[in-house]
């Protein structure tokens, strides 16, 4: 396997690539439109030849992870792209894909750049426990919603791509923390880092950012994601903006402070994001009731 920093408008050790070799080559996410010449050199880095890319497989589809995909299929003319039922849609027609991130994300969203379709004839549609014969081995689709509802972590042998089902991981502070933007789901993402913690894996591959041993990674991800619910939802209750309760976070959260300072603005606006998708979740709940 190979990995590497696909640096994406320069930011460094944002955003992994991944490319497992076997009787077939899959490559797992694209990275976003922007950064597409930075792909196909992190490609030709691998030795590897465009046209005997198979399989494109992203962990789902938000535009930092497969912004890019419509482009690289175009470039890769044998590969298929795996995806889950729920994305088919969205990446074959593209448009409500691209104004819904806009409206999500605005000029972040113009800096990833705007997705280009894939034909349907394309299109692999991945169920829960769907499996990708790969020759040797294979890729296995367990589907992990909770940080979007069409995310998928895939599982090779025993180890997996874990998207951001598990949140963001920082090697450098040995630290990961939650990233729950949107319509978060509370439930369903405390769920699927359950069901991941049964698969008995070695190692755990992040989007953001690289591998990381999967030795009581579970528990502590979970025991973070516990925390800062617990966190937000007493800032929510006192009135609090997310500006105000990530300050309580800084202070609270060993290192999380440490990912402000080296990423700046736009890791700030990321954990602005997660409290505020917790905000929402928290909201809907009360709602219920
Ligand atoms: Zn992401």
């Amino acid at each position: 396997m190979f990995w590497f920093d696909l640096q994406p408008n320069g930011e460094t050790e944002f955003i992994t690539i991944y490319i497992l070799v076997d009787k077939k080559i899959t490559l797992i996410e694209t990275g976003p439109a922007c950064s597409h010449d930075n792909l196909i050199d992190g490609i030709n880095k691998a030795g590897i030849a465009l046209s005997d890319i198979d399989f494109i497989v992203p962990t789902h589809i938000h535009l930092d992870h497969f912004g890019g995909g419509g482009h690289l299929m175009r470039a890769c003319e044998n590969a298929k792209a795996v995806v889950h039922p729920n994305a088919v849609h969205h990446v074959s027609n593209v448009d409500k894909w691209w104004l819904g991130s806009l409206d999500f994300l605005g000029e972040v969203a113009e800096l990833y750049g705007e997705p280009l379709p894939i034909s349907e004839s394309r299109i692999v549609s991945a169920a829960d426990g769907f499996e990708l014969d790969l020759g040797n081995t294979k890729l296995r689709s367990l589907h992990t919603p909770g940080h979007a509802p069409h995310h998928i972590t895939w599982v090779n042998g025993r180890s997996a791509f874990v998207g951001d089902s598990l949140g963001l991981w920082y090697p450098e502070i040995d630290k990961s923390f939650p990233v729950t933007p949107g319509y978060y789901r509370h439930d369903l993402a405390l769920d699927s880092i359950d069901s991941m913690s049964k698969l008995n894996l070695e190692e755990i591959f992040y989007t953001h950012f690289g591998p990381r041993h999967a030795t009581g990674v579970f528990q502590e991800t979970l025991n973070e994601f516990q925390i800062w619910m617990s966190i937000v939802e007493d800032g929510f209750n006192k009135n609090l903006n997310s500006e105000e309760i990530l300050d309580i976070l800084f202070l609270a959260q060993d290192g999380l402070k440490l990912t402000d300072i080296k990423h700046g603005i736009h890791q700030r606006n990321t954990h602005l994001g997660s409290i505020e998708g917790m905000m929402g979740w928290i909201k809907r709940e009360n709602e219920k009731k």
